[in-house]
């Protein structure tokens, strides 16, 4: 969400930052802008709508200038106008501000300081550049420093004045800043994708930390400006795996790398001979895991459906009462856990703040957390005491997919972890590890489906509203198949439990509602195929996905996709893929954004 890009160097700028944002874009925003100081002129730029808008408006200028900041906003406060576009100035004109977050006491800094000032948008964020113009006294960091003592709320910020044109100031609370050490340069961003084609050493801000970047180095403060001492860290995320590839979207990109990126989830981490697996980043002692009495699986949006599909697998193989919690839920609840619960706090981008603030609750009051996330380095990664990377790789579409096989399959060997640990043979446990090491290949085959997957998409387009059904292990895929359709196509669509529909939601079921049934052959078949022939009874179009060699499935409707079988519980790994194909067409064929619809940002860093 937001997209924060800085550069301080040898390089031109403007080029740097506006790849910068391109590699942000994935985020989600709704405008852009510039700012970069050219012999000692600042000049900036911001437009509403894509960065290519605002690339047209730069394309007369010939600013060069090896220092500027860049953002993309995703609006809280004011509306998706070019005054309320970011970088923010205070009344002289010479400060720039960037910034990801909220400040929350804003009407409050302004009533009290801002008397004689002219503000010229509505943001919450102008309030912090003059702010800053009130504190300046020659010393850009400390009068940010001061500014940022009067603040409530989150902010991740880069900042610049034209009286130190060779100095960026970048500052965190609860918003991601990474700053990117090249050579005689320096790059700052809300992630590392805007800096991999040209560093790989990097150091992330922790809340409460703010950096001085110039031609000399960096250093880190605190508020109370206390130096901080930070060691910068080296990420293996590429470039090239933050590229395209001649794919149409990244969408279609991840869904098709998904056999390849699951290996990176599973390699190092299942143990053939004793049938289980091995998360070392667990950090408990068996003494430890043995005391979890309860399990809690905190997440948002598609984590939220890999948490399910965790909670069958915990409860199954390990016996231990499991739920899921949405994390915006969670950290206002007051929720009951203590010393014997064990909660795994879920999350792509490991930034998401309902997550993070539910995770720092549940640490508070005494549960072992630990953290299920892509991106390294992350808060959420940070401030557990241990977890697991689930080594996706980058993924920009704002829709999950590789994401979510990947947090799929980390859970499920956390289950098989677990359930080793209790009431699990090794019989058992080595017929799920083989299961397992036979996904890949499984998804491979499920993708095959991906033209017939279109020919639905073309066949259904008209239709304004879904449901997607399943039973036990299928419901968390119905789920996330709904999810994905809604997000990226804009069709009405809801998910079921399919025993549920005739509680209620059977009074919709009529020609023009479709339903898309998920019938593969598990314990529940006989069970879902009596909800699909009472969808049929209401002549409802009917999508199945069925297991390869159903052949009694043609008895009930044309349009069927097969999915290779495997064992139950890792079903949603293989099952899904349809579903995310057939989301992927029907977004293209309307015509959709699919890598960035509307409304949408990647990673959730506001409440
Ligand atoms: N609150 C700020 C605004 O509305 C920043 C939003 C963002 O993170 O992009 O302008």
């Amino acid at each position: 969400m937001c997209g924060i890009v800085g550069y301080i160097g040898t390089k031109e700028a403007l080029p740097v930052l506006i790849k910068g944002l391109k590699r942000l874009e994935y985020r989600g925003y709704d405008s852009a802008g510039v700012a970069v100081i050219d012999q000692g002129k600042i000049q900036r730029r911001r437009a509403v709508g894509k960065i290519d808008q605002l690339t047209d408006r730069l394309k007369t200028e010939q600013w060069g200038g090896a220092i500027g900041i860049a953002h993309t906003r995703w609006a809280t406060h004011g509306g998706v106008t070019e005054e309320n576009a970011h970088p923010h100035t205070d009344c002289s004109g010479e400060i720039m501000v960037a910034h990801n977050g909220i400040i929350e006491n804003y009407r409050e800094l302004r009533d009290k300081f801002l008397g004689g000032h002219t503000l010229q948008s509505k943001t919450d964020t102008e309030i912090l550049a003059h702010l800053i113009e009130v504190h300046y006294q020659g010393d850009l960091r400390l009068a940010v420093e001061q500014a940022l003592r009067h603040v409530r709320g989150t902010y991740g910020l880069v900042i610049l004045h034209k009286k130190e044109p060779r100095k960026l100031i970048a500052a965190r609370l609860g918003s991601p800043l990474v700053v990117g050490i090249g050579d005689k340069e320096y790059y700052i961003a809300s992630d590392t994708s805007p800096m991999l084609a040209y560093t790989s050493q990097v150091i992330f801000l922790d809340d409460g930390e703010i950096a001085e970047v110039t031609d000399h180095g960096l250093q880190i403060y605190d508020l109370h400006d206390q130096q901080i001492t930070k060691e910068a860290e080296h990420i293996d995320w590429s470039e090239r795996a933050a590229e395209q590839g001649g794919y149409q979207h990244f969408m279609l990109k991840e869904i098709i790398d998904q056999p390849v990126v699951i290996k990176d989830a599973l390699r190092g981490r299942l143990v053939d001979s004793e049938g289980t697996a091995h998360l070392g980043g667990l950090n408990m002692t068996e003494e430890q895991m043995h005391s979890v009495q309860r399990i809690i699986l905190i997440a948002c949006g598609t984590a939220s459906y890999a948490a399910l599909a965790g909670k069958y697998a915990f409860e199954r193989l390990s016996g231990i009462p499991t739920e899921v919690d949405m994390g915006s839920e969670f950290r206002y609840r007051d929720p009951i856990v203590d010393r014997h619960t064990l909660v795994f706090a879920i999350s792509q981008s490991g930034e998401t703040a309902d997550t993070l603030a539910a995770a720092r609750e549940a640490k508070r009051k005494g549960a072992f957390v630990r953290g299920i996330v892509n991106v390294v380095g992350s808060t959420i990664a940070r401030e557990t005491d241990g977890g697991t990377y689930i080594h996706a790789g980058p993924e920009l579409a704002v829709a999950s997919t590789k994401a979510y096989t990947n947090m799929v399959a980390v859970l499920l060997m956390y289950a098989l972890q677990f359930g080793r640990l209790k009431r699990l043979t090794v019989a058992t446990g080595q017929r799920l590890v083989a299961a397992l090491r036979e996904i890949p290949d499984k998804m491979q085959t499920a993708l095959q489906q991906g033209t017939k997957a279109r020919a639905l998409a073309e066949k259904y387009r008209q239709y304004k509203n879904f449901f997607f059904l399943g039973r036990g292990i299928n419901y968390p895929v119905a789920l996330e198949g709904s999810h994905k359709l809604k997000e990226i196509s804009y069709i009405h669509s809801e998910a079921y439990a399919a025993g549920e529909m005739k509680h209620g939601a059977n009074a919709l079921l009529a020609l023009d509602f479709p339903v898309l049934a998920m019938m593969t052959k598990n314990q529940l078949y006989e069970k879902m195929r009596s909800n699909v022939e009472e969808v049929r009874a209401r002549q409802s179009p009917l999508i199945l996905v069925a297991t390869e060699g159903d052949t009694e499935a043609r008895e009930l409707t044309e349009d069927i996709i097969y999915v290779p079988a495997t064992m139950e519980l890792l079903e949603p790994l293989v099952n899904t893929i349809p579903l995310q194909l057939f989301a992927y067409h029907m977004a293209v064929l309307l015509g959709r954004d699919v890598d960035r619809p509307r409304n949408l940002a990647k990673s959730v860093t506001v409440e």
